[in-house]
């Protein structure tokens, strides 16, 4: 279950907070992959924690060089939290990541602009998932912005293995059978 977290400063919308994650919480078994797109996200890290994050992800320009960055991961794993993940924006390089490959677990590259739904996908960040594979980096690599039965395909061939999609699956009739398609899709290309 991924959850969008905005704070009104490094988005301009206000979605939720620990509270509703820790909500959310309790009617899942799944693992909640809560993805910060907040201006400080070391201070909230215990928060986020306490309320049940197994995987934290933050933005890179929040954090914008290899030692602010090191500060949140740092802040993350003290924490307790199980997985560390870093985002970077559509039109954000993603080649200074490179440094911090061996200290994260997930690597989310939006392919959109974060702040809304139901965006049309960025092609373009395909290759930002294609340089960060060929630059050898192992962990999950996420695509978080209009992933749907469209995309989807082509996310899996650059070698994305975990996929977020909202309003592809909550403006799908068939919810369950449209996670299924997914799966089934993502599964078959990711090995193309
Ligand atoms: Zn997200």
């Amino acid at each position: 279950i991924h959850v969008d977290v905005m704070d009104g400063h490094f988005v301009p919308v206000i979605t939720l907070g620990p509270a509703i994650t820790q909500a959310v919480g309790r009617f899942t078994g799944l693992p909640l992959d809560v993805h910060l797109m907040i201006s400080e996200p070391a201070r909230y890290a215990e928060a986020f924690a306490k309320a049940g994050a197994h995987v934290l992800t933050f933005h890179w320009e929040v954090a914008p060089s290899v030692e602010e960055a090191r500060v949140v991961i740092q802040a993350f794993r003290d924490a307790g939290v199980e997985k560390v993940g870093i985002s970077v924006n559509p039109d954000t390089c993603q080649e200074p990541l490179a440094e911090l490959f061996d200290e994260v677990d997930l690597i989310l590259v939006m392919s959109v602009f974060p702040g809304f739904g139901g965006q049309k996908f960025i092609v373009e960040v395909l290759d930002k998932v294609r340089w960060l594979r060929a630059a050898g980096y192992e962990g999950w690599i996420e695509m978080d912005g209009g992933v749907n039965a469209e995309t989807i395909a082509s996310c899996a061939e650059a070698g994305t293995d975990v996929f977020v999609a909202g309003s592809a699956i909550f403006g799908a009739e068939d919810i369950p059978g449209t996670i299924e398609g997914f799966r089934a899709t993502a599964t078959e290309r990711m090995h193309v």
